[in-house]
């Protein structure tokens, strides 16, 4: 068994945990940046928070796992993909540490870690997976070593597609559900760009077409349509449009699971979609837990031990970030034998 501390730094969270190769979380704990309402998130401000919460969210971890620093087997770090300036904050405390205390580095791919955490809280083993966090949306499934993907968006992720539209109604993040609630008093449905190009989605163009709706909505030219209409009409859009691609998947792929992962997974309306999904296609159904859902830090000190098990560490000297890190990419040499193992 390994013990194995991990930092999460791709985005708003910077986050630290303590896992077990064996599945056990020993502490989790979470810094998220928020910007003031109406704005967006400046990767500049959002590394300037990572640095200051550092030193606590470090100390709250290992005081939360009861270990020393000198007690673990690696050092973890989301290595990519993100914002530029916040992977590097994680990266240099990561790297400072282990030559400080003399522990090997793994690198750790963000939406990896989003699956791995997922399969170890829901039990599944092999299934289907929808990524919907804020930088992901992919529908992906292991094959020969790595995770493939099997659609995916060509521009935004449904989450900035809805976070971008709270944001511009002045809502606070995060935006996804805010939009959610709204959308649940709309009456009307109005159609709008519905982008599926063969097994993959693009959701810029139906963002620009509700912000132009939205536009002529404040100027009093629409008028029997509601900003709650336009919400319903927006979030059901994009929601379909995921829910046929991952269908279209399913049937592909014949997998017998379904996994939903990232923190979109906390969405209401989207677990109700799959459950739909599910019973029509006889599939088991695994959210991630609320806590796992959102970046967390636990994710990457979970799927670093996986990895530093399967030998997997990066000299400091070669251990750059990387902005657009394709999961694809990446080999999982665990996931073979998770699949195998029938006592988790
Ligand atoms: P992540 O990058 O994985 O932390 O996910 C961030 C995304 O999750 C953002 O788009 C948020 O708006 C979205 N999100 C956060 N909380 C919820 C929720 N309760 N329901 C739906 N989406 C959510
Ligand atoms: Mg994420």
């Amino acid at each position: 068994m390994v013990i194995v501390i991990g930092i999460e730094s791709t985005a708003h969270t910077f986050g630290i945990g303590v896992a077990t190769d064996d599945g056990k979380i020993l502490a989790n704990v979470n810094e998220t940046y928020t910007p003031p309402p109406g704005a967006g998130m400046h990767p500049r401000e959002v590394a300037e928070h990572h640095v200051k919460v550092a030193g606590k969210v470090l100390r709250r971890a290992l005081s939360e796992a009861e270990i020393s620093i000198h007690d673990v087997d690696a050092v973890a770090f989301s290595q990519g993909p993100g914002l530029g300036p916040v992977l590097r904050v994680g990266a240099t405390i990561a790297r400072a540490l282990a030559v400080r205390y003399g522990k090997p580095l793994v690198p750790v791919h963000h939406g990896v870690a989003h699956i791995e955490i997922a399969k170890l809280v829901t039990g599944l083993k092999d299934p289907l997976i929808v990524l919907i966090s804020g930088g992901h949306t992919m529908v992906l499934a292991y094959s020969e070593g790595r995770y493939r993907v099997f659609g995916e968006t060509l521009d935004i992720s449904i989450g900035n597609c809805l976070d971008v539209f709270a944001r511009e109604l002045g809502l606070p993040m995060p935006g996804v559900p805010k939009v959610e609630e709204l959308a649940g008093r709309g009456r009307r449905f109005v159609e709008l760009p519905y982008t599926v190009v063969g097994q993959d989605l693009s959701y810029s163009g139906l963002l620009t077409r509700a912000l132009q709706l939205l536009d002529k909505l404040r100027k009093g030219e629409l008028k029997d349509l509601t900003i709650e209409d336009l919400c319903l009409s927006l979030v059901e859009t994009a929601y379909y449009m995921l829910a046929e691609v991952t269908e279209r998947a399913l049937a592909a792929t014949g997998k017998r699971e379904l996994l939903i992962t990232g923190g979109v997974a906390r969405s209401r309306r989207l677990r109700e979609i799959f459950q739909i999904i599910a019973e029509d296609f006889n599939t088991k159904l695994g959210i991630v837990s609320n806590e796992y859902a959102g970046d967390n830090g636990a994710m990457i000190a979970y799927t670093g031990a996986l990895a530093y098990k399967y030998g997997i560490t990066v000299p400091v000297e070669e251990s750059v970030t990387r902005q657009r890190w394709r999961i694809d990419d990446v080999p999982v040499p665990w996931v073979e034998d998770l699949i195998r193992r029938k006592d988790i």
